[in-house]
């Protein structure tokens, strides 16, 4: 049986979720049709463009860049506030729907995953009827649009599903990479990163064909396994499987790009809670608990920080990867306002496993206390550097 895979990926994801809440609620604008973005807000033009809709898009608005920029180029733009929280029930509506197909879903994002369609292919009558099928019951039942690409691996399927969007199903299948493929420029090949870009520019290489035909140990050369991988890529090789269940070294987790920057410790327990629910909420669903937490945070001037923690058992309980998570920020805070914030679990273990008594249970009952010593210490620092009430523990507060 040939290998078929999808990619369903949600058109403006921020942007769409937001505009069927509004409509729900009596809105009589769809912000989908009109230059509107998610991100930052009207008043302060603050933050940074999240999402953009399509009539924002031709104004030359770009995802990532200032909102003071994006109103510079179009004064009447509309904005909406994002609310992580909305968009991860409808992402979770989502895929529960499409799991109604198939349970061999990867979730690579809030709004896309792939699904293998190999075993249930021959409850169709072709695979792009299926697609179709799905896009279409998608924005039936609630309102919104997905691309889906087809293709036999994902790196495929996740080229046709960016192919000309909304509301669309392609095939990019091998004996299509020339026409379909190769002419798009270099920069636009999956995992081709602004430096790669740069580079490959230099030698010459312009499209995804260019570097197609190239030799594949110069670009090792000059980009080592990266090139070789993007080499790859760009002839359409890619053998990695369809993981409906988490890898262990991979693990589960979840940052939140902040429409704002963040500067005080309070603010930032708020974001690592709702990161925790997820995180913890996604182990459960996938019957596994976590031995490793790391945190990760990028400060405003773009700079990033990871710190990272073994526990001595394994947890899938949101309290204490929240715990962990925010002794982790303490430890490693340098004061600078933040832009992200990640939680991620690694060295997952099946939740069914017995769980084994740590050496420290056993061995040393006074470990609580030597993990509230740490705190506090961690507290005292903070407080030193910031002031008294920068920090203080859940029991303190009125
Ligand atoms: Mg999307």
């Amino acid at each position: 049986m040939a290998t078929i895979i999808f990619h369903i990926d949600v058109n403006s994801a921020y942007l769409s979720w937001t505009a069927v809440e509004q409509l729900k609620n009596g809105a009589e604008v769809d912000l989908r049709t009109i230059p509107a973005i998610i991100g930052g807000d009207q008043k302060s033009r603050h933050g940074i463009v999240l999402a953009k809709s399509i009539s924002a898009k031709k104004y030359g608005i770009r995802t990532g860049e200032p909102v003071a920029n994006a109103f510079r180029k179009c004064p009447n733009l509309v904005t909406a506030a994002p609310n992580h929280k909305m968009y991860r029930e409808k992402s979770r509506q989502l895929m529960d729907y499409l799991r109604t197909y198939t349970t061999e879903i990867e979730q690579v994002s809030v709004d896309e995953c792939y699904m293998d369609f190999t075993k249930i292919a021959d409850k169709f009558a072709s695979p792009v009827a299926a697609a179709c099928e799905i896009k279409d019951g998608v924005k039936n039942k609630f309102g919104f649009t997905v691309n889906i690409g087809i293709s036999s691996n994902k790196l495929l399927a996740k080229m046709a599903s960016d192919f000309e969007k909304p509301d669309k199903v392609h095939t990019l299948f091998p004996e299509e990479i020339p026409l379909k493929m190769w002419p798009l420029p270099i920069n636009e090949l999956f995992m081709a990163g602004k430096s790669s870009v740069d580079t490959m520019k230099k030698l010459e290489i312009n499209t995804i064909g260019d570097l197609a035909k190239a030799d594949p140990a110069l670009i090792e050369l000059h980009l080592k396994s990266h090139g070789r991988m993007l080499w790859n890529f760009a002839n359409g090789i890619d053998d990695s499987q369809v993981r409906s269940k988490p890898s262990e070294a991979k693990g589960i987790g979840n940052s939140m790009t902040l429409s704002e920057d963040v500067a005080t410790y309070d603010e930032v327990q708020k974001v690592f809670k709702s990161l925790a629910q997820s995180v913890g909420g996604r182990l459960k669903k996938a019957g596994q608990k976590a031995m490793m937490i790391s945190m990760e945070v990028k400060y405003h001037n773009f700079q990033t920080m990871s710190h990272q923690r073994q526990l001595s058992k394994p947890t899938d309980k949101e309290e204490e990867i929240y715990d962990a998570a925010c002794q982790l920020f303490l430890e490693s805070w340098n004061g600078e306002p933040v832009r992200l914030l990640g939680i991620r679990t690694a060295k997952l273990v099946d939740a069914s496993e017995p769980e084994q008594l740590s050496i420290f249970d056993i061995k040393m009952p006074e470990k609580p206390d030597e993990k509230h010593q740490k705190l506090n210490k961690a507290m005292e620092e903070i407080r030193k550097k910031f002031g008294d009430s920068a920090v203080m523990k859940a029991s303190e507060m009125k």
